[in-house]
C-alpha cells in the first residue's frame, strides 16, 4: 500500500490543488492532504477552516483524507506511514524552490521520496494568492475554485468588496 502526503498551506484550496489531489488519488492507494499550521504566516483562513473546506471539496474521493499538521513535511509523512510527498509544479518559477525542498527532505528522510505532479494547463497560472487578490478587488472567482470555496472567500472579504 503506497501512501502519499500532499502538504501545503491551502489558504484556501483552488481548482489547481483539487486537480493535483484528484490525479494523485489515482496513482496512490491513499492521499493524506496536510494543511500546514504555520504560526509565522497570517493566513486568511484558520487551519480548521482550511481543513473543513478541503474535506468538503474532496468528499467524493474515497481514498483522500485531510489533516492539519505543524512542522516538517517529512515528520508528517512518517507519522502517517507515507512513503511519498506529493507537490505540484506550475512553472519554472516553482522549480528551484521545490527542488531545494525535495533535496532537503531527502537529506532529512532517505526513505521518503517527493513526487511532482505537473499542473493541468488550465490551472497553470492559478494560486491561492492570486485568487485572494482578485477577490479583494471584487472580481469573478468562478474559474478559480468550486462555488462553496468562493462563498467562503467572499465571506472573508470586507462588505464593500463582496461580489454579488
Ligand atoms: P505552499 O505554501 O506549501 O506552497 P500551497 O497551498 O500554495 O502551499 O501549494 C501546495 C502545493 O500545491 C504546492 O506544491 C504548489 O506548487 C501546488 N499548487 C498550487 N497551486 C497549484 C496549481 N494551480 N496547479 C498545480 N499545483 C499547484
Amino acid at each position: 500500500m503506497v501512501i502519499a502526503v500532499y502538504p501545503g498551506s491551502f489558504d484556501p484550496a483552488t481548482y489547481g490543488h483539487l486537480d493535483v489531489i484528484k490525479r494523485a488519488s489515482v496513482s496512490f492507494d491513499k492521499i493524506i492532504v496536510g494543511v500546514l499550521h504555520n504560526s509565522a504566516k497570517s493566513p486568511l483562513f484558520s487551519v480548521e477552516e482550511r481543513v473543513n473546506i478541503l474535506e468538503k471539496a474532496t468528499k467524493d474521493i474515497p481514498n483522500v483524507e485531510v489533516k492539519p499538521f505543524e512542522g516538517l513535511s517529512v515528520n508528517f509523512a512518517r507519522e502517517n506511514h507515507a512513503q511519498v510527498i506529493v507537490r505540484g509544479l506550475r512553472a519554472v518559477t516553482d522549480f528551484e524552490y521545490e527542488l531545494q525542498m525535495a533535496q532537503t527532505n531527502r537529506v532529512l528522510a532517505q526513505d521518503i521520496d517527493t513526487v511532482f505532479m505537473t499542473t493541468s494547463l488550465e490551472y497553470a497560472y492559478l494560486s491561492s494568492t492570486i485568487m485572494k487578490e482578485v477577490a479583494s478587488f471584487g472580481g469573478d472567482l468562478s474559474k478559480f475554485a468550486p462555488p462553496e470555496i468562493i462563498e467562503a472567500v467572499k465571506q472573508k472579504m470586507p462588505k464593500d468588496k463582496q461580489i454579488k
